[in-house]
């Protein structure tokens, strides 16, 4: 079974898509991890920000991006480096949707998501995972919050608990410019899929959300 959850940035998909797949005993997939993580090697490797617009599949290989699945969870590698906290600094949050929006680098990843998810069940959480990468996927999922929840969320996670008025208003603005780029894209735009169920959990706590989505799944099976 595949269970696809797609939202906006900060929308809780990757923490809920998590303990959804750990309680079903499925596979977890972050497809965002993996254009993070193509963004680090860009940008480690000095490649100029110009001359990603022109970059082609098979140029994007030799960065070695592979998922290496660990139990439940998957360990992305950047060659032989395993990245986790190096995909989630200003620099790659501020560049992502740049490298996310190339048709080339989408192509890339569309082989590397169906050769993770053929011979499992997973939870796999992005923007178009419902839409395009498993249109056909068993329970479609789309997370949704006020932004300024949204941003709240995010800054607590960098551990700044009780931000200013100034701090969120700037969180705000940084993913709504996020959720910009991702929706007015060409290819595989970020948008809820018609038969996906849309789950708000502004005033969710994260078990109730996590419950819904455990009840929605299990009606489905
Ligand atoms: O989910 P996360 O915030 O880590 O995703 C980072 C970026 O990767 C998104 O802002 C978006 O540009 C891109 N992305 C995407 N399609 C997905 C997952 C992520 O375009 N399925």
């Amino acid at each position: 079974m595949i269970i696809a959850i797609d939202g906006p940035a900060g929308s809780g998909k990757s923490s809920t898509a998590r303990e959804v797949a750990r309680r079903l005993g499925f596979l977890h997939i972050d497809s965002g991890a993996f254009y993070r993580a193509l963004t680090y090697a860009l940008l480690s490797d000095g490649v100029p920000e110009d001359a990603w617009e022109g970059l082609r599949p098979e140029d994007l290989d030799r960065f070695r991006i592979a998922g290496e699945r660990d139990g439940g969870r998957l360990t992305i590698r950047v060659g032989s480096e395993a990245v986790a906290d190096e995909l989630r600094t200003p620099d790659v949050n501020a560049r992502v949707s740049h490298v996310a929006r190339i048709p080339a680098v989408r192509t890339w990843l569309l082989g590397r998501l169906h050769d993770l998810a053929s011979a499992t069940d997973v939870v796999i959480d992005g923007r178009d995972i419902g839409t395009a990468v498993f249109p056909d996927a068993g329970l479609k999922i789309f997370l949704e919050a006020d932004p300024e929840v949204r941003a709240r969320r995010r800054l607590a996670e960098q551990g700044v608990s009780d931000p200013d008025d100034e701090a969120l208003l700037e969180e705000v603005g940084r993913l709504r410019a996020r959720d910009r780029l991702d929706s007015e894209r060409e290819v595989a735009p970020l948008r809820k899929a018609g038969d996906a169920v849309r789950v708000d959990t502004t005033a969710l706590t994260f078990d109730e959300q996590i419950e819904a989505i455990l009840e929605l799944a299990r009606a489905r099976a």
